[in-house]
């Protein structure tokens, strides 16, 4: 007896398994994986991270730190998978990601209303269900929500960054110190590797020379036919060779900013500087924060290596493109993530144009308790446009569908500020208390939290 089904067992599809299931709804998840794999996955496990182990800030005046608290204001499962699996990482929620697909892929294949079942999806049911299946949705599915929805289906490319091991990277050249947080006294969470002007102007050059791999290869992983010359680069996730090409100074600003960090070994602030993050409980893995690239693997060897702490670096990752695919959310989708024709077809997560591991569990999230709503017959809900939770919904089913892109947590999505506060960082305690009282009065109302079984 299946009440929902839920297609894809990421980060979306698990977390609206458990709401719905929690709720009360049998609930069959559908995952393609171990049997189909997709072009960046590399485990069976649900909940995979394909690339960055952080989930994002935590404070709760950035957005992602907003987020967050607000998702733990609403139980979020897959928040509390990542808290009990946390590393170091300064102000960031970061996690050992095999520990943590194993704890989300354990909890629900021991949850008495979930059934896993490993099969690609390849149609759309007609039975009540989540298509939650990613940035990565199998081609035969991608195709079907193409012919289902029609034109607006929508290809772009992002690219992930490579992972070294610690035992190669050279720390007589590198310093240990999260940004601003050196003169308190804190050792910091990130391995930061500087460069002084004339080695950041000689990497420069050789990333600008370097070669990429071609496209061509990568269109081949996408089924032709499905708006297949609609390609674009994502913003907030340039290769770092795309970015440097803008501008020569412009990784200065971007993921090889120096600022906040002084190098303690000679007290110098460097020119540039590449912080790496911790990627494994074991501490034997670094992830090249912000390094996402499309360099042939030689080349990323080469050119990455040119950055003094990185000489000998041993790759046990290299930087890819991937694809991202998503529809057009605003024409199709309601706040409540119900298809507009269809009350009981809910899309979530990347696939619905959210961007970001946070935004796509609380896009999960909302699927979960919405599709529990409508099966019990309930009004599904709205979330209120002052909380993140609620404004990146409201932002991906109300968007100018001519530039739509996926949107992740930002400040501006919010409504205004009655009286605006002086400071950046004002701003975000002003927003995040405003959010915070909002959603919980939401939950109240709602009985948000008394409802899980
Ligand atoms: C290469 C890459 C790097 C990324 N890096 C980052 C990052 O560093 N930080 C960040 O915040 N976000 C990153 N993202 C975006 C990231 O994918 C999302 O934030 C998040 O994982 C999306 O969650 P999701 O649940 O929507 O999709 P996913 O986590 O991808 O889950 C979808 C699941 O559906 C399954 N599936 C697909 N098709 C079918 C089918 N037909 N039938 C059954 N199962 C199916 C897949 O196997 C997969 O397990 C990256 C994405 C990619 C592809």
């Amino acid at each position: 007896m299946t009440d929902l089904i839920v297609v894809g067992g990421g980060l979306a599809g698990c977390e609206a398994a458990w709401q719905a299931a929690h709720r009360g709804l049998k609930v069959s998840l559908y995952e393609m994986r171990p049997g189909v794999s997709t072009e960046v996955h590399t485990t069976g496990d649900l909940a995979e991270l394909v690339c960055s182990n952080s989930l994002g800030a935590v404070q709760r005046n950035t957005p992602a730190g907003l987020l967050k608290h607000e998702l733990q204001l609403l139980n979020s499962f897959v928040i509390q998978c990542a808290e009990e699996n946390a590393l170091p990482a300064g102000k960031a929620l970061a996690v050992d990601r095999e520990r943590f697909s194993a704890m989300v892929t354990e909890r629900l294949s021991n949850h008495p209303n979930i059934t896993i079942i490993r099969q690609e999806i390849k149609k759309i049911p007609e039975s009540p269900v989540i298509i939650s299946t990613g940035p990565l949705t199998s081609a035969s599915l991608s195709l079907e929500i193409s012919h289902f929805l029609g034109e607006e289906f929508v290809f772009f490319y992002d690219a992930i960054a490579p992972i070294v091991t610690l035992e190669s990277i050279d720390l007589s050249k590198a310093f240990r110190g999260s940004r601003y947080e050196q003169d308190n006294g804190s050792e910091g969470d990130y391995l930061n590797c500087p460069l002084t002007e004339s080695q950041y102007f000689d990497f420069l050059n050789e990333l600008l020379n370097a070669e990429q791999i071609e496209m061509r290869k990568i269109d081949s992983n996408v089924r032709e036919g499905v708006n297949a010359g609609r390609k674009r680069y994502f913003e907030a996730c340039l290769p770092i060779e795309v970015l440097a090409a803008r501008d020569p100074k412009a990784l200065t600003y971007g993921p090889l900013r120096p600022v906040g960090l002084r190098n303690p070994n000679d007290n110098s602030h460097p020119y540039a500087v590449l912080q790496l993050r911790q990627d494994n409980l074991a501490n034997t893995l670094y992830n090249l924060v912000g390094f996402q690239t499309n360099l042939k693997f030689a080349e990323q060897e080469r050119v990455f290596r040119m950055i003094p702490a990185l000489a000998h670096a041993e790759f046990m990752r290299f930087g890819q493109m991937h694809r991202n695919t998503f529809i057009a959310s605003p024409k199709f989708l309601l706040p409540t993530l119900q298809y507009k024709n269809r009350n009981d077809l809910f899309f979530a997560g990347q696939v619905a144009g959210i961007e970001g591991y946070t935004g796509n569990i609380a896009s999960g999230l909302i699927a979960g308790i919405n599709a529990s709503r409508v099966l019990r017959g309930d009004e599904p809900l709205t979330f209120p446009a002052d909380t993140m939770i609620g404004a990146l919904h409201q932002y991906i089913s109300s968007a100018d569908i001519e530039h739509f892109q996926p949107m992740k947590a930002i400040f501006g999505l919010l409504p205004p500020l009655e009286h605006r506060p002086q400071s950046r960082k004002d701003k975000g305690f002003a927003y995040s208390k405003r959010a915070l009282r909002s959603l919980r009065n939401f939950i109240s109302e709602n009985h948000l939290n008394g409802d899980l079984v």
